[in-house]
């Protein structure tokens, strides 16, 4: 091989050897070394990609046990929510039924899921969705365990004050059996007696001899003590706990508004004022500002036979005295 390199010079016909300047072969010399380098280089990251190397092998395993271990976590995060929506099964069934407290709306417990994302960030990167899976999970139990301690702080609170609240829900008869000449009529729809329309009958008529006492069927406070159009002489209380009672047509009212009463109290006397067609007391039973069947409210006084018979008496459509 020729050393040096030639030009062939067309003036004067000959070969002349070519003469680089030492900054030219300095400038070619650094445009190898570069070119070997940035070669090398390439080499070198397509062998990484290819061919992991020991500590990213390891990163990549802990990697797969990590994703692993968020598939247990979710697992047993699922076993958890379905403990928990059967305690708050039991509590909207059970615990809250005994205490007379309205079950908690499925939207309640449920309040404040979806809406904004959270973790749109997490999500946008790799091998996130997971993570950003089991962080929506854990919200959603910590938003459910907070809703039921606060029911269950309810709850306790009613329980503690269930003594009270047995006093006070109406849970007697208002008339003593042995002044009762009759069930006159029931609750629900029948003929007016006065009125002859079919109307509700938002309480029960018992009849007794004028003058017959009357009872509070549970403690409470009297809101209401006057005559009033239909009702006549009548009695309102208020138990607390979202009861009252109404006590209509009696010949003498006993009590004050204000006053406190206790069950089994007297507060009037048996009468023919108002709306009426012969002596009897009217006696409704309200729940929340509805009237229910007060009959179901009779359970101190009555044996089973004797409660079956009452409520197949009070739910059967008949002549009333209002
Ligand atoms: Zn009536």
């Amino acid at each position: 091989m020729a050393k040096g390199k030639y030009r062939f010079n067309a003036d004067s016909l000959i070969y002349e050897k070519i003469e680089y300047s030492p900054k030219r072969i300095l400038t070619i010399g650094f445009v190898y070394i570069i070119s070997f380098f940035v070669l090398g280089f390439s080499f070198m990251l397509l062998w990484l990609n290819f061919f992991p190397s020991a500590q990213e092998k390891q990163l990549m395993q802990e990697n797969a046990e990590l994703r692993m271990q968020y598939k247990v976590l979710n697992t047993k995060l699922g076993t958890v929510q379905s403990v928990l929506e059967d305690i708050a099964h039991r509590d909207n069934n059970i615990y809250r039924v005994i205490f007379e407290a309205d079950p908690i709306p499925n939207e309640v417990r449920t309040a404040g899921f979806g809406g904004v994302n959270r973790y749109a960030d997490l999500e946008s990167k790799p091998n996130m969705e997971i993570v950003v899976e089991t962080a929506n999970r854990l919200d959603k139990l910590y938003k459910m365990l907070y809703v039921q301690t606060l029911s269950f702080d309810s709850v306790i609170n009613l329980a503690r004050n269930k003594e009270d609240m047995l006093r006070s829900i109406p849970a007697i008869q208002p008339l003593a059996d042995r002044d009762l000449t009759g069930f006159a009529s029931g609750f629900g729809y029948r003929i007016h007696p006065i009125y002859k329309t079919y109307k509700m009958h938002t309480g029960i008529d018992l009849t007794a001899p004028l003058g017959t006492k009357i009872y509070a069927t549970g403690d409470g406070t009297v809101s209401l003590a006057r005559f009033e159009r239909g009702y006549g002489k009548c009695v309102f209380i208020d138990h607390g706990y979202n009861f009252e009672t109404v006590y209509a047509h009696m010949s003498m009212i006993l009590v004050k508004p204000g006053q406190k009463v206790k069950r089994g109290e007297v507060i009037g006397l048996v009468g023919n004022t108002g709306v009426s067609t012969g002596p009897h007391l009217h006696y409704e039973v309200r729940k929340g500002k509805k009237t229910v069947n007060p009959i179901n409210y009779f359970m101190n006084d009555l044996s089973p036979e004797e409660y079956d018979e009452m409520l197949r008496v009070s739910i059967r459509p008949s002549q009333t005295l209002d």
